[in-house]
């Protein structure tokens, strides 16, 4: 585990690459749809989106509490982890699940970034939150499988060599249990090229999503992970992790909308005096503050738990949705405090809203969320 000398020198380190990726940075990166390769090459430099990599991979085997610490810096920059944020988290099922062959042959190239595993492939049109009902079939032929089918909302495609892939090995009409018979595939993008589509979705914020169409697109069987049709398994194994990353990217947005909106309404003179006077101002941040920080305890149990290897499933929900909403809140009270400059591009205010708003509907939703609690934490009766 990582001393609070460690953790306050990762943090500090993260804090001096964004000072290089100043708000114009973002501003031109969002104008232009483009996506911020000279930041994420630098975070690559840095090591960090290698840090939950065991060092016998090459990676800098950090926990999870330390990972939190690198999203949530860059969210409270003017910046924002989503572009590359994937890259540190999706290779946990390779590494849970994965042979040691598998684990040799990819783990020290994503460590390293010179292999970018930040795809994954789950969400289809017509299945939405249900990933037991997914269609994308991969059939089994000797010693390939052959995939067909449709993902929506996959994002980062272009952006990555590897996509973790979740497929239907067997008919969902032949399964008694229907978390069964799907199974999870490493797919190397660099050997599919032009056998399979990927068509761009336009988003309301910059994010690199995109609607995949399959056909008859080879798999060789080397390349599945673990047992076949127990891949929706080693994904829910994933969850976790990616619930308290998403809840320090939140808390980060959270903080720099109070840091922000705080130093406008000291600033900010009309009718005579600061706005932040005003208790219809000073109240929204006060509030959004104390929701943030609280979200940031939740997220530290939880991460705390996880790197324990405690059971944190309960947490690691209740830190994504603290942390949704806390953000959510302060990026109103920010945009609230700052009138209309708020919604000019120049105060980077809209930008990080509309950005912060995607933390309370994926990766889950947070009705997905509450009804994890309510019928897994508290055994109420379930409603699916
Ligand atoms: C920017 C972005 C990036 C994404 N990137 C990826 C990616 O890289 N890979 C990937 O696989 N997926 C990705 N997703 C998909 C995301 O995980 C899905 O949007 C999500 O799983 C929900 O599916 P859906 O959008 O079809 O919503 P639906 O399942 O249609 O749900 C719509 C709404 O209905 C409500 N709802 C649904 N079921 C229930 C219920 N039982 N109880 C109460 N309320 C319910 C929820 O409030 C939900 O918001 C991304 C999505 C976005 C927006």
């Amino acid at each position: 585990m990582a001393s609070v000398e460690d953790r306050n020198a990762i943090r500090e380190a993260i804090r001096k690459i964004c000072v290089g990726f100043p708000d114009q940075y973002w501003r031109d990166i969002d104008k232009a749809s483009a996506y911020p390769q000279a930041f994420v090459d630098a975070l690559t430099q840095s090591g960090y989106l290698g840090c939950l990599i065991p060092e016998e991979y090459g990676g800098a085997g950090l926990g999870m509490a330390e990972a939190a610490i690198i999203l949530e810096e860059i969210n409270r920059s003017p910046g924002n982890g989503l572009a590359c944020h994937a890259q540190m988290y999706t290779m946990g099922t390779l590494l849970r699940h994965g042979s040691a062959d598998q684990k040799q042959r990819y783990l020290p190239g994503i460590a390293s970034g010179e292999i970018r595993l930040q795809a994954f492939g789950v969400t289809e049109p017509n299945a939405g939150s249900e990933s037991t009902r997914i269609e994308t079939r991969a059939e089994r032929k000797g010693d390939k499988y052959i995939v067909n089918g449709q993902k929506i909302f996959i994002s980062r495609v272009k952006q990555s060599d590897l996509m973790l892939l979740l497929a239907r090995t067997t008919p969902y009409n032949e399964l008694t249990d229907k978390t069964q018979g799907l199974s999870v595939f490493i797919l190397d993008l660099r050997d599919i090229k032009g056998r399979f589509e990927v068509q761009p979705l336009d988003m309301m914020f910059n994010y690199h999503t995109n609607i995949l169409f399959f056909e008859n697109v080879e798999i060789p069987v080397e390349n599945r992970i673990g047992e076949e049709g127990k891949g929706f398994r080693y994904i829910i194994d994933g969850w976790n992790a990616e619930r308290i990353l998403i809840a320090s990217e939140a808390i980060g947005d959270g903080r720099w909308f109070v840091d922000k909106g705080t130093k406008y309404a000291s600033e900010r003179v009309v009718f005579g005096k600061p706005i932040g006077a005003n208790q219809g101002v000073q109240f929204p941040l006060a509030k959004a503050y104390a929701h943030v920080e609280a979200a940031a305890c939740m997220r530290d149990v939880a991460a705390a738990k996880f790197d324990a290897g405690e059971k944190c499933g309960a947490e690691a929900n209740m830190a994504k949705l603290l942390a949704s909403e806390a953000s959510w809140e302060a990026a109103n009270a920010c945009l609230d405090a700052h009138g209309g400059y708020g919604f000019t591009r120049e105060f980077d205010v809209e930008r990080k809203f509309r950005e912060t708003r995607l933390f309370m509907t994926a990766p889950i939703n947070n009705n997905l969320v509450l009804a994890f609690l309510g019928q897994n934490v508290l055994g109420m009766p379930k409603s699916y």
